[in-house]
């Protein structure tokens, strides 16, 4: 076969078969950016919602440019993986910078945050590049059609992926604006990750090599991935006067920029906390409840001991003292969520509390709740 002949079929089965996707409807390579980058990491249906939304919020490359990092993490918030926003606002103030929107997928990868899939993606389907953009959908079908047992996680394998993809690219524009999105589609509908792949609605059966040599259920090939490493933390929900205690983490490393509960390294018994407590310039008055929720990101996973406690005195750490209003604006990392709920329902009802806690200062009668959240996020 001619190797752009593969793709008559793909095409002609993409426009009739292909999900109708909002980032699909339009060809501004803004949009189409944002979708990208949302669609990291996050599957599509969670990310119809948060892209309208995004756009009404920054609905230009300037819009975006202009915006605080407080708003546009505002907006991030639930999506994870927050140095994609970062990126994605470094690289729109360098976008304004340099006069407008980069055309070329090599240009693109100039950008912050641009790598080789995302500056495919857009130069493709915004422009009509030649251009690939291998995501794990494409890594998948490619490895199947082509029969390749390489590991498709190393560098090398990856390339040649590229490659393939690149010389089976179809040669006009219009057409090139949707092949990568065609093969996309195709591994995340037919040519499926979980379970055989669906080889008898396949549009491209008749040039893979996987499924002649019946290899395609094997493939593809994928190094097994390093255990995560786990940390014990003590999370802190201080309450005070109807507010709850927030402090910003570092500029740099895991959730960098994002508001949290003050928390600790370990595990801390009450006698602990009391200790920490004191250290801060804080006294427990109220133990109010103890829970304990677990947080996986991609190397690590937190196994989070939360203490929900009422205090007295002035911190000595300049922690920010959130009212209920305030709690629920601050960018704060999903992994946090079980402890903004609890924060949520004691500093609320606080002044019209009509059960006292039964002791002040103690743990013995402490109320335990064991609230295991497992999500994927960083
Ligand atoms: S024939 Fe089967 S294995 Fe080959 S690309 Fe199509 S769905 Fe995937």
């Amino acid at each position: 076969m001619k190797e752009t002949e593969f793709a008559a079929p793909l095409l002609d089965w993409y426009r009739r078969a292909a999900r109708d996707l909002p980032w699909r409807r339009t060809q501004d390579p803004y949009c189409i950016w944002v979708s990208e980058v949302m669609l990291q990491q996050t599957r599509v249906a969670a990310v119809v919602g948060y892209y309208a939304r995004f756009l009404d919020a920054f609905p230009t490359v300037n819009a975006l440019a202009d915006a605080s990092e407080e708003a546009l993490l505002s907006r991030w918030q639930g999506l994870g993986y927050y140095s994609r926003a970062r990126n994605l606002h470094r690289a729109a103030k360098e976008i304004v910078r340099r006069g407008g929107f980069p055309e070329t997928a090599d240009e693109l990868r100039t950008l912050p945050g641009i790598g080789a899939y995302t500056a495919g993606a857009i130069a493709s389907a915004a422009f009509g590049e030649r251009a690939p953009a291998v995501d794990g959908n494409v890594l998948r079908v490619m490895s199947r059609l082509s029969d390749n047992h390489g590991d498709i996680l190393a560098p090398s394998v990856r390339r040649e992926i590229e490659a393939e993809v690149s010389a089976r690219f179809p040669a006009t524009a219009e057409a090139a604006r949707i092949f990568n999105q065609a093969l996309m589609e195709l591994g995340a509908t037919v040519c499926v990750p979980n379970g055989p792949p669906k080889c008898g609605e396949c549009p491209v059966s008749g040039y893979c090599l996987g499924l002649a040599r019946g290899t395609a259920e094997t493939l593809p090939v994928r190094a097994a991935k390093k255990a995560r490493r786990v940390e014990e933390r003590t999370v802190l929900v201080l309450c005070r006067g109807g507010r709850t205690a927030l402090r910003k983490r570092p500029a740099r490393g895991l959730l960098a920029g994002l508001w949290e509960f003050p928390n600790v390294a370990g595990a801390l018994t009450e006698a602990e906390v009391a200790a920490q407590l004191s250290a801060w310039g804080l006294s427990a008055s109220d133990w109010l409840r103890k829970l304990s929720a677990k947080h996986i990101f991609t190397h690590i996973e937190w196994h989070m001991t939360g203490y929900v406690l009422s205090v007295d005195g002035a911190d000595s750490q300049g922690f920010a003292w959130a009212d209920a209003v305030a709690l629920r604006e601050y960018a704060m990392p999903s992994a946090f969520a079980r402890f903004r709920e609890a924060a949520a329902e004691i500093i609320r009802p606080l002044r019209h509390r009509t059960t006292p806690s039964p002791h002040s200062g103690g743990g013995e009668n402490l109320s335990s709740e064991n609230s295991i959240l497992e999500t994927s996020n960083s």
